[in-house]
């Protein structure tokens, strides 16, 4: 797992110093989604303070992904999010970050006999930015894969690796320059509406705005409930991961992520070895997710299935929580209930790809604006990340 090093600015200790206790804003979770959404925010002068229960920032979901862009995965509105991203990737910020953001890294999804429907079909939905590719092909890109199990290949070229330490820490050192407060390490925090006001309650004394961005990950329904409110239905589901080492003699560098269609198993090049997984989704508590013997041995198999290489040693394993609503859209928006409440959760299985346009409309919102005309041309619409929208809970 990649530990990102931490350069906020104040500890709980630090604090003890600090003197001014009223913002216009209190975002709650320093992962991708507080930090991007805290930088925005600073950006249009609003006086933030960004609160974190942990010593580091990021260290959860954020710090735990697969560091993928690819725009062709999940659904519509992920897909529209993450195409409007797309010009922050390729073109940061000047002084965002010294290093590139992204790198090319196409994506192979390969079916076998029986799993050729779910390609066609995928072809047919995601049309031209997909290109079949048979078996020859596919095994001339990634050598390792067992012809019999690859009756036809798609070939998708629009996606990247993404740094993902360079982005949150550039989104980290945005918000501070521009004038965010860090609290990190705040242990429990108590929340209360104080008339027009939020307050947070930690050990270090209260804090008061009268908005506050509940980004929380896999925690964020606990933390509205914690507020006084209605649960959004945020499911987290747990994701593992494992690295093995790379097949001998075979330079792995300019693999493509390859899945299977039912993504049921995919491996990509990560730092000199293979990143696996079993794509699993298994349902969690919001917690510090751990890999089960389990989801290594199903990745490991599923792998050796796919392909003809045999795994003697995995190495590093983890796992992470990708949290979603039934419609696997984000929630992005005031709550309908209470004032002053605003969500910034459920960015599933796509919180990095998706987390510049997700910034840049939460804080529009937050700040009383509307979409901006770009993103709605790439079909994000503000119904459809309403936390009041209907499909947002399942149906029991
Ligand atoms: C294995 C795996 C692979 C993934 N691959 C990809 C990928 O390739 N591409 C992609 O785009 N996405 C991917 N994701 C998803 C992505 O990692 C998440 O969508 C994203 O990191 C969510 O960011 P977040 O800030 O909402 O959550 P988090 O990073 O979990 O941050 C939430 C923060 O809130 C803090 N918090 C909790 N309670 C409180 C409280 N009461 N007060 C203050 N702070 C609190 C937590 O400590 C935490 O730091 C993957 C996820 C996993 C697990």
């Amino acid at each position: 797992m990649a530990v990102h090093p931490d350069t906020s600015d104040l500890t709980l200790q630090g604090f003890k110093s600090m003197s001014d206790t009223a913002f216009d804003v209190i975002v709650l979770g320093s992962g991708m989604a507080g930090a991007s959404v805290a930088a925005e925010l600073a950006q249009k002068k609003r006086r933030v303070l960004l609160l974190e229960v942990e010593e580091q920032a990021g260290m959860h979901a954020t710090a735990r992904s697969a560091a993928m862009y690819l725009p062709t995965y999940g659904n519509a509105t992920v897909r529209a999010l993450t195409r409007a991203s797309r010009d922050f990737f390729t073109q940061p910020p000047e002084g965002f970050t010294e290093h590139s953001l992204v790198q090319p890294r196409s994506v192979l999804f390969v079916a076998d006999n029986e799993s050729l429907p779910r390609l066609a079909a995928m072809a047919a939905s995601l049309g031209d930015v997909l290109q079949p590719t048979d078996v020859r092909r596919a095994l001339e890109i990634v050598p390792i894969l067992r012809p019999e199990r690859v009756a036809w290949a798609l070939l998708d070229d629009t996606g990247s690796d993404i740094d993902v330490a360079a982005m949150h820490q550039g989104y980290l050192r945005v918000a501070r320059q521009g004038g965010a407060k860090f609290l990190r390490g705040a242990g429990d925090v108590d929340i209360e509406r104080r008339g027009v006001q939020w307050r947070c309650r930690t050990a270090v004394g209260a804090f008061e705005a009268p908005i506050l961005v509940n980004a929380t990950g896999a925690w964020a329904d606990r933390v509205a409930q914690r507020a006084g409110l209605d649960p959004v239905g945020l499911q987290p589901l747990r994701r593992s991961a494992v690295l093995v080492a790379a097949p001998q003699g075979l330079n792995i560098d300019a693999w493509p992520l390859t899945m299977d269609v039912d993504e049921t198993v995919y491996f990509k090049p990560y730092a000199g070895n293979l990143l696996l997984s079993p794509a699993n989704e298994d349902p969690s508590e919001p917690c510090d997710a751990m890999p089960e013997e389990l989801d290594i041995a199903l990745a490991v198999d599923r792998f050796e299935a796919l392909t003809s290489v045999t795994v003697t040693r995995p190495g590093h394993r983890w796992a992470g929580l990708r949290s979603f609503v039934a419609d696997r859209s984000p929630v992005v928006g005031y709550d309908k209930s209470t004032e002053g409440f605003f969500w910034l959760a459920g960015q599933g299985g796509y919180g990095i790809q998706m987390a510049p346009a997700l910034a840049r409309v939460a804080a529009r919102l937050i700040v009383g604006e509307s979409i901006p005309s770009d993103m709605a041309d790439e079909g994000v619409m503000e119904q459809a990340l309403s936390p009041g929208r209907p499909g947002l809970r399942a149906t029991p």
